[in-house]
């Protein structure tokens, strides 16, 4: 028997015939990334339904020298969950691992295997008065798993933190089979590193999350939904201050788009409606939320809220949403951005991170000089204004091809992009990670002494390189990519 077969018969003892596959059928839809931008082969498709069968398996890829890719929706926006073309690689899959170990109501706590989808967590807690404080559109796909693995942000990152800030406990299988085990929600603990932070965001590269103790919220009892016009992003900044400074925590979204963006959403969504009857240069979505400590004083935060913000100038026109309808029309408005880019033809998408203060100069910067250098395109940027994160989109212009048109200027963009937010101090990958899509951008542009550390812990914790390879990190510090 060869050692490939001696391995696969070893791993099919272990986890049953369920737990492994090689029909490429059924592997097929786990190859290509949701986006259709990374196809790999692979050897398998493990899935594994217990934290000892995760560590079995990586302990036998260890001995047989076989690589992993970790797996959980394959909803990441990166190539990070899709296999290169050796067809040597394992995918390990947690969506099996899909139970919610336990809720602690009165601790606002829950422990979830790392195969639990997000929207099963959300529906899980909410009939027991709960919540769990992040969302994002790739909910119905995207694991908890995923979700660690990536540090995934979201639309209310702004008042609760991303994924790194919901996580209290850790469980993963590390390289050599072990199990690191922190489960137990301690508030403080200072026994050294805090290595679930390590874990956290590192993409499968240096262990397998199989579980994680994730912090809960009360359920809201309420939400008011403001639009807002403003005449430049710098005014959205003012308005974004103003709110922070008088709604304090119950701030818990706040999005901008552009006009030209808003045109785009309202021409592609049946049925939708410019919120405001006047055009403005900016728009702000803003979303008041309350639990059953404040929900009285909800709707006088929000008038109060945008008088006071008339008053002082600091907007043009808005308005509150008369009902949970209206509210969700709102949020639509924003959540279909990215199909009505897709609708409109090619672009290159840039997640991207500066200090927050210093975001409205960025984009007052960056969208009039990239759209000098490539005549014809339009750079839009959307999001996350409280968080510093924006959305730095580019638009072909009508009428290009678009695979020579993406691999051409698109590529050339994409750099210039990502060496000007690098001059501005800031970050590559707001929330969407690094992949195979960013590599050999982090390795360009990346700070040296933070890549030489992230090697030294790579070869630490994987010194065969086998969690991952090709993703993020890479053990080879000649190499052309990180
Ligand atoms: C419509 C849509 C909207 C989105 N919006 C946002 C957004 O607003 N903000 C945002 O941050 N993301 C967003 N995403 C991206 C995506 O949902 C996140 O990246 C998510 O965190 C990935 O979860 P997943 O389970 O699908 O992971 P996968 O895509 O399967 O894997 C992602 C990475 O994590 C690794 N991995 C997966 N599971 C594990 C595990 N158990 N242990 C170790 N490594 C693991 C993989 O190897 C890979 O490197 C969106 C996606 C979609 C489809």
């Amino acid at each position: 028997m060869s050692d490939r077969n001696t391995f696969l018969a070893a791993a099919e003892a272990l986890l049953g015939s369920r737990g492994l596959t090689r029909d490429s059928d059924l592997m097929e839809p786990w190859l290509t990334d949701w986006r259709g931008r990374f196809t790999g082969a692979a050897l398998a498709m493990a899935s594994p339904a217990s934290t000892a069968e995760v560590a079995g398996l990586v302990r036998l890829c260890g001995e047989h020298g076989v690589a992993i890719v970790p797996q959980g929706g394959n909803s990441g926006m990166c190539g990070g969950a899709t296999p290169d073309d050796s067809g040597t690689a394992i995918i390990l899959s947690l969506r099996r691992m899909n139970a919610i170990r336990s809720i602690d109501q009165a601790g606002l706590q829950a422990v979830c295997e790392a195969g639990v989808i997000l929207q099963t967590l959300h529906e899980a807690v909410e009939p027991l008065g709960m919540r769990f404080p992040l969302t994002l559109g790739g909910k119905g796909s995207a694991t908890i798993g995923g979700l660690i693995s990536t540090n995934a942000g979201g639309t209310q990152v702004l008042r609760h933190g991303s994924m790194r800030a919901q996580v209290s406990g850790l469980e993963a299988v590390l390289a050599d089979g072990s199990v690191f085990s922190a489960l137990v929600p301690l508030k403080k603990d200072n026994r050294g590193f805090d290595l679930k932070q390590l874990l956290i965001g590192s993409e499968g590269t240096l262990g397998i999350v199989t579980a994680a103790t994730l912090r809960l919220v009360p359920a809201l009892a309420d939400r008011a939904v403001l639009w807002a016009g403003v005449p430049s992003l710098r005014a959205a900044r003012a308005l974004l201050l103003h709110c922070q400074a008088l709604a304090g925590d119950a701030l818990e979204g706040f999005e901008v788009m552009p006009q030209n963006t808003l045109d785009d959403v309202v021409a592609h969504v049946p049925g939708a409606r410019q919120p405001l009857a006047g055009r403005h240069e900016w728009h702000a979505l803003i979303e008041l939320v309350a639990d059953r400590s404040n929900v009285d004083r909800l709707g006088s935060l929000a008038e109060d809220l945008l008088a006071s913000a008339f008053e002082q100038g600091l907007l043009e026109d808005a308005v509150i949403s008369s009902n949970e309808a209206q509210a969700e029309a709102f949020w639509l408005l924003r959540d279909e951005i990215a199909p009505a880019e897709r609708a409109k033809g090619p672009a290159v998408q840039h997640d991207i991170s500066v200090a927050v203060e210093k975001m409205p100069e960025f984009v007052e910067h960056a969208v009039p000089l990239v759209e000098a250098a490539w005549p014809g395109t339009e750079a839009v940027a959307f999001g996350h204004l409280g968080d510093g994160n924006v959305h730095f989109h580019v638009i072909a212009p009508p009428g290009v091809e678009s695979l020579a048109w993406q691999a051409g200027d698109g590529k050339a963009i994409s750099s210039q992009v990502y060496e000007l937010v690098t001059q501005w101090g800031g970050s590559i990958s707001a929330e969407h990670g690094i992949g195979q899509l960013k590599r050999a951008d982090l390795a360009r542009l990346g700070d040296p002494v933070a890549l030489a550390l992230m090697r030294s812990v790579k070869l630490a914790l994987d010194p065969q390189g086998l969690l991952n390879p090709g993703k993020l990190v890479s053990l080879d510090k000649d190499a052309a990519t990180p």
